[in-house]
């Protein structure tokens, strides 16, 4: 192997990520007095958490009644009863405190008139558990809401003297001989020195893997890092069938219009100018949640009701709305549809598809964010110094189906909680124990492998074609034959990964080396989806099979474990979900009446 300048780093706690959920851990564990790095591949406001829109869900009853219950309740019904409750109680009651925090870190949210925050309807959010009419309960900064929550968390972690790594490049985790996470090597991208990160606690917060698929919301560096590395390391995924189609991405550009612009009063048509969801969702019609309302879309289409010349995407109409409300609530997205779609929202609707957004499943982890390696009898076995928050994680609060705006509430929910969590089980007067060698040697060997990688096809190659393998077999609507084939053509893509080519040796701005090391990271990821979707006989949240069109409470409530070998043999294990609240009723908590299963109609 070719000699490898290697510089050594020691600390209490490295993130990986500076997304929303690695600044708002990074940002608690520095305040916690642990001496903490944050490492990550892209400036940290270049994050995908930038591009969030809508806004940030917590009850606080701005706009009218609201109380923690009706989120949790909201929650559980949008998970689809996959969730677990214990995660989702947390993440409901400590949504208001995180919120108020993000406030007087400086977050500028949009105003009532009375100067309180700003809260508009988004989908499957409702008041009297599910009962009422839609509440107003996502905070907004405009459409720019993770815009302002990451430049402030920026601000914020740099205050609390947290030391930035940026523009390194996360390659392995380092683990001990038994099992537990002592540390990351990583790529100094700018002069292709490798780092040894040495800390008691490695916290992934890598984002989604939404660039498995061909058309996808998500930024280009969405390539499920952190999931690669846990494959590696020999840790589970969860929960990977479930994967959220957005009803709202620009037909062809892909990019989205937040859920927020029908918050706001927009409406879907067909070619018949039929407003079409109050057919399938009478209560809360364009409001119901996106799984449904991506899959009436694609029934819409299908059925011949589609519109354009071609009769395959939808009509989502803003022009009925005030010019003044559009420039002051939606100014982004009036901008992204000019731009994507050539189309002046005022006036004419917007052409748009059901378009991959955003993965519910990933690395299991219980409400503190420590991350799972479920074993016979223990299916909530903790990996010692390793957690897992974000996107990254599955903790799981969204379950089979996400509700708009839980997610960025997650980020700082989770961050926060994983840093609180730290704080009792990292000792920083503790020494760090010295790195296990062979596991630096291993995640070397596969760099310089890669580096050098001699074959036949280029990356950019067998990546299409895996994006385009996973958006015709593992789609909104799903069957055996179909996923199926899924299964066989991603074995054989991993497969030809072995005669990948990388033309690049070098080792400064390397962009086809990253994107070599991306793709190998994005492909244990749409393994573990495939095959865990084939499994699953039955229909839940985003999961929507045609050959078992019901949901099976009996035999299905329970989480997929995948584990991916790199060669990309998946293993399926299932583990329980927790359906036992944090409270009980006696102690404030909710009814269990109220969240126990039942059918799931909007
Ligand atoms: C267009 C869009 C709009 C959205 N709107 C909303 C919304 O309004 N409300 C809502 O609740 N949710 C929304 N979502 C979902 C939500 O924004 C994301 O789920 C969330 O921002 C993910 O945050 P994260 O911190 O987990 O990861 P990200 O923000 O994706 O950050 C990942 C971080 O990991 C780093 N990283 C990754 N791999 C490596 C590596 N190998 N080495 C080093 N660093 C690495 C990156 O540099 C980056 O800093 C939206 C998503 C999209 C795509």
């Amino acid at each position: 192997m070719a000699a490898y300048e290697i510089h050594d780093h020691t600390y209490d706690v490295v993130v990986v990520g500076a997304g929303g959920a690695g600044l708002r851990a990074t940002l608690g564990m520095a305040e916690q007095g642990l001496r903490t790095a944050c490492v990550t591949k892209v400036f940290p406001t270049r994050s995908h958490t930038v591009a969030a829109q809508g806004g940030i869900a917590a009850s606080l009853g701005n706009m009218g009644p609201d109380n923690w219950q009706w989120h949790m309740y909201d929650t559980v019904k949008g998970s689809d009863w996959l969730g677990d409750m214990d995660a989702m109680e947390y993440l409901a009651r400590e949504a208001p405190k995180a919120v108020y925090e993000l406030e007087h870190y400086g977050v500028p949210f949009s105003r009532t008139e009375d100067g309180r925050i700003y809260q508009r309807p988004f989908g499957g959010h409702t008041t009297e558990f599910g009962e009422g009419p839609p509440v107003q309960r996502t905070c907004a900064a405009a459409d720019r809401t993770g815009h302002a929550i990451l430049h402030t968390l920026y601000g914020q972690s740099l205050k609390q003297k947290a030391e930035f790594y940026i523009e390194y490049f996360a390659i392995d985790l380092i683990m001990t001989e038994d099992g537990a996470c002592q540390g990351v090597l990583a790529w100094k991208l700018d002069d292709g020195t490798l780092h040894r990160f040495n800390a008691k606690m490695v916290v992934l917060a890598t984002g989604g893997y939404g660039r498995a698929y061909f058309s996808a919301t998500s930024a280009h560096t969405c390539t499920g890092d952190g999931g690669g590395m846990v494959a590696r390391a020999g840790l589970p995924l969860q929960d990977m069938e479930f994967v959220q189609f957005h009803p709202t991405g620009i037909y062809g550009a892909g990019c989205l219009i937040t859920e927020g612009a029908r918050g706001e009063g927009g409406y879907l048509t067909n070619s018949e100018g039929e407003r079409f969801m109050e057919r399938y969702a009478p209560t809360y019609k364009d409001l119901a949640s996106r799984d449904v309302v991506s899959r009436c879309m694609t029934i819409e289409i299908r059925e011949g009701r589609g519109v354009g010349p071609l009769k395959d995407h939808i009509y989502l109409h803003l022009d009925h709305l005030p010019p003044e409300t559009l420039a002051e609530r939606l100014p982004g997205i009036s901008e992204s549809a000019r731009i994507f779609a050539g189309v002046d929202v005022t006036k004419e609707p917007i052409p748009v598809l059901p378009t991959v957004h955003y993965n519910m499943g990933g690395i299991p982890t219980n409400y503190w964010g420590e991350a799972l390696n479920p074993v016979e009898g223990d299916p909530d076995r903790t990996v010692p110094g390793l957690m897992a928050v974000g996107e990254a994680g599955c903790a799981s609060v969204h379950g089979a189906n996400r509700l708009g705006s839980n997610s960025l509430i997650d980020l700082v929910v989770f961050g926060r909680a994983a840093a609180l969590r730290a704080r009792e089980v990292v000792d920083p007067k503790e020494p760090n124990r010295p790195l296990n060698q062979a596991s630096v040697e291993k995640a070397l060997d596969r760099f310089d492998r890669l580096r050098h990688a001699n074959g036949a096809i280029p990356t950019a190659e067998l990546r299409l074609k895996m994006q385009r393998s996973m958006q015709n077999n593992a789609a909104v609507f799903r069957d055996e034959p179909t996923l199926r084939q899924g299964c066989a053509e991603m074995t054989q893509i991993r497969k030809e990964f072995a005669d990948v080519r990388v033309t690049d040796r070098s080792l400064i701005w390397n962009s086809d080396l990253m994107e070599t090391l991306e793709l190998d990271n994005l492909m244990p990821n749409a393994l573990a989806t495939v095959f865990s979707a084939e499994a699953r006989h039955e229909s839940r949240g985003a999961h929507a099979r045609e050959d078992y069109p019901e949901r099976d409470d009996v035999n299905w409530r329970k989480h997929t474990i995948a584990r991916v070998s790199y060669e990309g043999k998946v293993e399926l294990d299932y583990r329980p979900v927790h359906t036992e609240p944090l409270t009980p009723p006696e102690l404030g908590g909710i009814d269990p009446a109220k969240i126990a299963p039942k059918a799931r109609v909007y």
